[in-house]
């Protein structure tokens, strides 16, 4: 075994393989970009690098750079996680060159799969089976099209060096088919920079089902059964799950067998997933090997009880595979779910932000997650948006559920949108309980995954201003214990009953829609909370972050976070986002001072910030009232002087009210 090893990678993968090494007691060399240098995976690792600028190709797709890290510290090894440099042939060469072991396939496996129609042949040959389609080198367009046109629509266009669903085209009939293979050429050039094309018959209700390979250098060859990762958006994996639903043994036999022959075919050693598109009729095909661990390798760790990084560097080393095929067996039901900084209501573009407030679910035999970031850490724009992947074990598929849609739950984040909403709607909707997967169940379900009625602002709405009424309350509290100041409004404890009926207004964002919401207070610490037509009684207590709400009977224990004015409540099945919708004040900049002479809602007067009769210039600061926890600055509207002022510091004000007499001069 190693004594050193260096992981070319970053976030949860890095960290991934640094436990394992750490458990096998191999020391490990992280590497980094400036935008990593805080990053957990550095803190982790015994020794660390700086390779380099935050984007990718400046830093961790260097393999110069890598090597050169991995020279200075003695790793004997290099493992490359996924993505970057996993799949890169010459950089696997270089590993050779300067005597470190890259912990994966030899290059020639690499390189045979390197282009998908290449792969095809070698497949072909191996009697591994195939979609009907067209993988040759005559990029003829009459040819491409005959194949089409012969094997009926639809089709799908596939660049032979495609990678993460780009350069993919389906067409639906002949007469599509020239724009969709210019299209299609163009996407791969762009990203490829080769413009090669397959053809293949385009299955409509597929499933993805991928068989973990592993190989030794001793002639060992085994398969750690399949994966279920049909669930995708954008050609993407979302929820992965293993053992596939539904799989007989015969079947996960047939497969099984063609990944093996498969991987023997290139001479494969290591890790390596072969995946196929399994049709309705039971009929499974090879679609590409992918040499290197695999993001959803957990759910096969988790019902076969091995750890594949462990297999990967013992292999590497030179060891043979620790079990034998008669010596893997299925325990249980997994699935992982990838929790991603991105809006699923947006066509799942990526999101950054700072992750104000990270706390993931408990982990346990049941519950494992699997990440590289922490609490106040940012999701950049230099790399890929996940946040962690979180995975769940139990005896049988509907139990591992239970459990998967429980943690997402739990994991609480904010600070920026991310899916673990849609990921919760999604396991928790009907067709993924009953396991009715293909490939295109994101947009068959779409609607009751997307789900969002106006019961869900009339559910959240009260909670939200309970919660800001017994946050005040506290507030006030804290304050007046804390406070000299005679006239700061948080001295009252009564500092938000800001009218004679004890009532009050509160204009909340949720959802990006604003919703009025009046508050009323009733004996013991009862609430009348009115949205609309919606009227509840609620009551509640503040312990910290900790909200106890009762809400016309209904207990809700709740954990809340506060940023910059922008409020989430975690329940046990939701996170509310909200905050409140600020007056028009015109605010800090000056850029709108006209008409603010009137408190826009109720508050109380803070202080005097200028005498009557004195002559200031426009966007002076007059005074400062304070609603809803915010100070505002009422500013001059332009030069003159204040006449007379209507209220003092410590004043209640109601919203409306006149609150300066204001000569503009000259
Ligand atoms: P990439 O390498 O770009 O990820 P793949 O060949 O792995 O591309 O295919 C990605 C996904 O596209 C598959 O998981 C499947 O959902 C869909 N797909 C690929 N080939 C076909 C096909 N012939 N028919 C239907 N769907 C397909």
């Amino acid at each position: 075994m190693f004594t050193k090893i260096l992981i070319a990678n970053r976030g949860e993968i890095a960290c991934r393989v640094i436990k394992t090494a750490r458990l096998l007691g191999v020391k490990t060399v992280a590497v980094y970009s400036d935008a990593d240098r805080d990053a957990l995976h550095v803190a982790m690792a015994d020794e660390a690098v700086h390779i380099g600028a935050p984007a990718p190709r400046d830093s961790y797709l260097r393999g110069n750079k890598v090597i050169e890290a991995a020279v200075k510290t003695g790793a004997q090894a290099i493992h490359p996680g996924y993505g970057f440099l996993s799949e890169n042939a010459e950089f696997c060469k270089l590993c050779a060159d300067n005597n470190i072991v890259f912990i994966g396939p030899p290059i020639e496996a690499i390189e045979a799969m390197g282009s998908k129609s290449a792969a095809k042949t070698i497949m072909e040959n191996a009697q591994v089976p195939l979609v009907p389609g067209y993988h040759g080198d005559d990029q003829n367009p009459e040819i491409l099209r005959k194949t089409s046109d012969d094997m009926g629509y639809p089709v799908l266009l596939k660049a032979a060096a495609g990678g993460g669903g780009k350069g993919m085209r389906q067409v639906w009939s002949a007469d599509e088919f020239d724009e969709a293979l210019a299209a299609a050429k163009r996407e791969s050039m762009n990203a490829f920079g080769d413009d090669k094309m397959l053809v293949e018959k385009y299955l409509t209700q597929p499933r993805h089902v991928e068989l973990q390979v592993f190989c030794d250098s001793h002639g060992n060859a085994v398969y750690l059964f399949e994966r279920d990762c049909s669930v995708q958006r954008r050609h993407q994996k979302v929820i992965e799950e293993a053992p596939a639903p539904g799989m007989t043994d015969e079947l996960r036999a047939n497969m099984g067998e063609a990944a093996v022959r498969a991987a023997q075919a290139i001479n494969y050693q290591g890790a390596g997933t072969v995946e196929f598109l399994l049709d309705v009729d039971g009929s499974f095909y090879f679609m590409e090997m992918n040499t290197r661990l695999q993001v959803e390798h957990p759910v096969t760790e988790k019902i076969t009880g091995q750890d594949l990084v462990e297999w990967q560097l013992r292999v590497a080393a030179g060891e043979k595979l620790p079990l034998q095929q008669n010596e893997l067996r299925i325990n249980g039901h997994s699935f992982e779910a990838r929790i991603y900084a991105e809006d699923p209501a947006n066509d799942f573009l990526p999101v950054t932000g700072t992750l104000n407030y990270l706390q993931p679910p408990m982990e346990s035999e049941h519950v494992r997650v699997d990440t590289g970031v922490l609490q106040g850490d940012e999701v950049s724009v230099f790399y890929d948006p996940m946040i962690a992947k979180l995975i769940v074990w139990d005896e049988y598929r509907d139990r591992a559920l239970n459990r998967l849609t429980t943690a997402l739950a739990e994991y609480r984040i904010s600070g920026m949108t991310t899916n673990t909403e849609f990921l919760y709607n999604l396991a928790s909707c009907k067709p993924f309980r009953d396991a009715d997967l293909d490939t295109g169940f994101i947009e068959k379900h779409h609607d009751a995954i997307f789900h969002t009625s106006n019961s869900d602002s009339d559910q959240y709405l009260p909670l939200a201003a309970l919660y800001l009424v017994l946050k005040q309350d506290q507030q006030a509290q804290y304050q007046a214990h804390g406070s000299n100041d005679r006239y700061s409004p948080w001295s009252r404890p009564n500092a938000w009953r800001l009218n004679e009926t004890h009532s009050h207004s509160l204009e909340i964002d949720l959802n990006g829609q604003s919703h009025s919401v009046t508050v009323e207070e009733h004996k013991g610490s009862r609430y009348k909370i009115r949205c609309g037509d919606h009227c509840v009684l609620a009551s509640g207590e503040l312990n910290g972050d900790e909200l106890y709400a009762d809400i016309d009977g209904f207990r809700q224990r709740i954990t809340a976070s506060e940023h910059d004015g922008q409020y989430t409540l975690f329940s046990a099945e939701q996170a509310l986002h909200f905050s409140l919708v600020q007056p028009d004040l015109g605010d800090a900049d000056g850029s709108d001072n006209a008409g603010g002479m009137t408190a826009p809602m109720n508050g109380t007067i803070v202080t005097l910030l200028t005498e009557v009769g004195t002559e200031v210039e426009a966007d002076a600061p007059l005074l400062v009232m304070e609603a809803m926890k915010m100070e505002h600055t009422i500013r001059a509207p332009a030069a003159g002087k204040v006449t007379e002022f209507y209220y003092q510091p410590g004043d209640l004000v109601d919203g409306g009210s006149e609150l300066v007499a204001f000569e503009v001069l000259g």
